[in-house]
């Protein structure tokens, strides 16, 4: 049995997006289940958009997300190069070869030409297709106007019903008919995507390819420029494409987001991931779940056809799992530098233990810092008017039993209770709104032995007033 091979194959030309990642993650984790390899191939042969500083930042966020690559561009392999546009004698030989067979010809017609007949097509309702001008040109009208570089086209015979079966939507079949003629060299000699790409999978036996659905159409074109080559075809599945919560194709409003937005807003890599490895393939009631525990519970049977939703409640949700499990250390290296200001040295590992909870984003333990920290504290509405109805007594009493019963939270907590008669929320909500500014927050035994004695003491006296 060949072991299974999977590739991500980005073009270079912007940001890595929500979509792509999802692709290249089922791809990861195939590969994973199946004690295979996953490859990273830049596709970019588009030479005026791609851009080495988007390949750059799309291997560190493939990085970042912790999706790493067994062979790809940085790192070799024997299938190498790993960027297209290091692989032009591998296509010259096949351009060649297709034309030497008569399965490929010169196209000498100009953008200007094809245009039109485009837009003939299409007002007389048909789909465009090249109309086939150049597709008998004799040799010597070819050689005539040989010289400068030319497209070439695929020859495609007519009638022919192509069929596969697409490991994530099932048999598919397209008439060559509505296929025509189509460019597999650019007129100014870069190989056409569909080309390349095709090659690329084949040489690099890449057993199975995960993309977009918005590839399915270009897969028969290529398993025709494979079968004339006698080249070996890979498995084809074409994944859902990810909606926004309002079901419209993802916006840049909504969750178009690129990796590197994701990151700096501080969303976790693992919430990513856990995030999108659920849209479009079902993970019943697994919790957060690593690259490994991905793999084991994948099945490519399980990759669902129908359009999955990105909806950033579900993105948060998996944004507290990863938080509730990341170590203390990474998360403080996570908070900003205005936590990193306020928070004392031998506070830290406290701070994050008692704030971790309330956190979502790193902005969140700022709040709490402050809250904890500052010299002067804001309290909201509700806390203020929760204070001002326990009254001044009571603040008194907490004042006198901080003096004497201080340090702890729990005897001072009970030596407050028997000397104001109060207890459960009656006692606490007062304490926390006047210490801590609001009515909700991180456990307050736990702020209470990080807030300052001083800002204790002064935040109970302004209850007194
Ligand atoms: N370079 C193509 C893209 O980024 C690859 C498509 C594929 O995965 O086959 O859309």
């Amino acid at each position: 049995m060949t072991s299974v091979r999977t590739r991500f194959a980005p073009s270079p030309t912007g940001e890595l997006h929500l979509g792509n990642v999802r692709t290249a993650l089922y791809a990861a984790i195939l590969a994973r289940a199946e004690q295979g390899v996953f490859l990273l191939r830049i596709e970019d042969t588009d030479t005026t958009r791609s851009l080495a500083v988007h390949e750059a930042s799309l291997m560190a966020d493939l990085s970042w997300l912790g999706i790493p690559w067994g062979e790809g561009p940085d790192r070799g392999g024997p299938y190498g190069p790993y960027r297209q546009s290091e692989r032009a004698q591998h296509y010259a030989k096949f351009y060649a070869r297709l034309e030497a067979e008569g399965h490929a010809y010169p196209c000498f017609c100009t953008e200007a030409t094809l245009e039109r007949h485009r837009t003939l097509q299409r007002l007389a309702g048909r789909p465009p297709r090249y109309p086939g001008t150049c597709a008998h040109l004799s040799r010597a009208e070819t050689n005539a106007r040989q010289g400068t570089t030319v497209a070439l086209r695929l020859r495609v015979s007519p009638g022919l019903n192509l069929q596969f079966t697409d490991l994530v939507r099932g048999p598919q079949s397209f008439s060559s008919d509505d296929i025509g003629d189509f460019v597999i060299r650019r007129s100014d000699g870069s190989p056409a995507f569909m080309f390349a790409n095709a090659i690329d999978d084949s040489l690099m036996e890449v057993t199975h390819v995960l993309r977009g659905a918005d590839h399915l159409s270009n897969t028969p074109r290529q398993l025709l420029i494979l079968t004339l080559l006698g080249l070996p075809v890979p498995q084809y599945g074409h994944l859902s494409l990810i909606l926004g919560a309002d079901g419209a194709p993802l916006s840049k409003r909504e969750g178009a987001r690129s990796v590197r937005e994701l990151r700096e807003a501080g969303y976790l890599p693992e919430a990513v991931l856990n995030h999108l490895v659920r849209l479009g393939h079902p993970y019943g009631d697994a919790g957060l779940l690593n690259l490994d525990g991905m793999a084991a519970g994948f099945a490519l049977s399980e990759l669902g056809s129908a359009p999955a939703r990105h909806d950033e409640t579900a993105l948060r949700h998996w944004q507290r799992e990863a938080l509730a499990v990341t170590n203390w250390t990474t998360l403080w290296d996570w908070l900003p530098t205005e936590v990193h200001a306020l928070v004392p040295c031998h506070d830290r590992e406290a701070f994050v233990a008692a704030v971790r909870p309330n956190l979502l984003l790193p902005a969140d333990g700022a709040h709490w810092a402050r809250a904890i920290y500052s010299d002067e504290l804001d309290l909201t509405v509700e806390a203020r008017a929760v204070s001002t109805a326990a009254g001044g007594a009571f603040f008194r009493a907490a004042l006198e039993v901080f003096a004497s019963h201080g340090g702890e939270f729990k005897s001072f907590i009970n030596e407050l209770k028997k000397m104001t008669g109060m207890r459960g929320p009656e006692l606490f909500h007062p304490i926390r709104a006047a210490l801590t500014g609001a009515l909700a927050g991180p456990e307050l035994a736990r702020l209470w032995n990080l807030i300052p004695p001083d800002s204790i003491r002064q935040r109970l006296l302004a209850g007194t007033r």
